[in-house]
């Protein structure tokens, strides 16, 4: 047997939608979650916002008349605020605002999460090093711990909202009363005042300070790269906890080596003389002087690599390698004796006419010129 929604509204069995409608508002107003929190209000709101659902309904009214379930549900009216009755259709309709209960909003916090930019030549970011970074911060007052309040006072009951952070209006509109909430504007949505702010922070809970950390940069971070110091951050305002602290790595170009991932990269130039005949030279590596074989008949462009003296990989065993690109230099002058010489050579080699030299198939380089030329 459905329940008597006539006696939930306190209306005659008779009533007119208007005195329905009229019924349903003074309750709503009074039982509101808004104003009356409490789970016992909360549930008679349920009730009799399912009553007003049914009754302001001339088909759904008809059924309850005759004894039926408006709701369709075995379960009572209790069950029919699931899936698709309208309850925040009615909410909205007559309080202008869903009927989640907001309370009052903490003062407390989180905070803002910082930046600071690392600059880092090559050797320390491939290797790791450790740094002491001066940050300016905000940290928990020390005076007040956070509560923004002077010693010995407390925040006051904001008197405005009662403690509840926001305000109730109630205004007419077509849809006849209709109340709104908003945050409180005397405390700001927080419930409560302070009126006797701490001296030390102005009320805020912290004050800006500027402190030194040490911090463990790991081996491999590479340009961009954010390191996140959890909880290093700003402390919130009253008494909230901080925000995280990132750096981010900056890396200074280096002189001779360009970075590509764990890799190395780097070019060498060597005489043509020295990459036919083949020499031996030393470099400047990350790991110190390094003896370099370049072999006989090396070629232009070839690289020449070295295993394992790249940099650290991060967060992992091993190192990239360090690829040493070789640039073979043709003479720009050569003196008489140089250049007969040379072309002593080219007669050995029978290579005073190149064109003929190319291999089978292929097409000589003079051919080549004259296409780019002929635009082919
Ligand atoms: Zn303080
Ligand atoms: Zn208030």
């Amino acid at each position: 047997m459905a329940k008597d929604y006539y006696a939930t509204l306190g209306v005659r069995r008779d009533a007119s939608q208007e005195e329905i409608k009229k019924a349903y508002r003074r309750l709503a107003r009074e039982l509101h979650p808004d104003v009356n929190p409490d789970p016992a209000t909360q549930e008679r709101f349920k009730e009799i916002t399912a009553a007003y659902e049914v009754l302001s309904d001339p088909q759904k009214r008809q059924m309850h008349d005759m004894g039926g379930d408006p709701f369709g549900g075995a379960a009572g009216a209790g069950a029919g605020f699931g899936a698709g009755f309208p309850f925040s259709d009615i909410m909205d309709a007559f309080f202008g605002t869903a009927s989640a209960s907001r309370g009052p909003r903490s003062r407390a916090r989180r905070g803002r999460n910082a930046t600071i930019r690392v600059e880092l030549d090559l050797a320390e970011s491939g290797f790791g090093t450790t740094r002491e970074l001066v940050v300016d911060t905000a940290i928990l007052c020390e005076v007040c711990q956070g509560s923004g309040a002077a010693a010995g006072t407390h925040p006051d009951t904001c008197d405005m909202c009662h403690g509840r952070g926001e305000v109730s209006q109630v205004t007419r509109s077509f849809l006849g009363q209709v109340m709104t909430s908003r945050p409180c504007p005397q405390c700001g949505g927080f419930g409560s005042v302070i009126r006797h702010p701490c001296q030390e922070c102005s009320g805020d809970g912290r004050v800006r300070t500027r402190r030194t950390i040490k911090v463990r940069i790991p081996a491999g971070v590479e340009d961009g790269t954010h390191i996140q110091l959890a909880g290093e951050g700003e402390v919130g305002p009253g008494g909230g906890p901080p925000g995280d602290l990132f750096l981010e790595i900056v890396e200074r170009p280096h002189p001779t080596f360009e970075r590509r991932g764990d890799d190395l990269h780097c070019t060498v130039s060597i005489p043509m003389t020295a990459a036919a005949l083949g020499t031996s030279l030393t470099m400047e590596t990350l790991d110190g002087p390094e003896q370099i074989d370049v072999r006989p008949g090396t070629q232009s462009g070839q690289v020449i690599p070295l295993y394992a003296r790249g940099v650290q990989r991060l967060n992992e065993s091993g190192r990239g390698d360090l690829l040493i690109h070789v640039n073979v230099e043709t003479p720009l002058k050569l003196d008489p004796e140089q250049e007969e010489l040379l072309r002593k050579l080219s007669q050995l080699r029978g290579e005073e006419r190149p064109p003929g030299k190319f291999a089978p198939g292929q097409q000589g380089f003079f051919s080549r010129l004259k296409d780019a030329f002929n635009g082919r």
